[in-house]
């Protein structure tokens, strides 16, 4: 199933769910991802990486 990025609108297979600003993005627009307490994964888009806040909120989400 082809789907489209959210962000950047490319088709792709695989999206990602930004848990930051739900938004569906592909590896390209994906900043970075992360496992925390080995079940949920916590992905942040290039979106809200460029905020401060945000940005915070991933470092200290464990
Ligand atoms: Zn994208
Ligand atoms: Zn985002």
């Amino acid at each position: 199933m082809i789907r489209r990025c959210e962000r950047c609108g490319s088709e792709t297979h695989l999206l990602e769910k930004c848990s930051f600003c739900g938004k569906y993005v592909c590896r390209q627009c994906e900043h970075a991802a992360k496992r925390v307490k080995k079940v949920t994964r916590v992905v942040i888009c290039k979106g809200c990486f460029g905020d401060t806040k945000k940005m915070k909120e991933y470092e200290n989400w464990k």
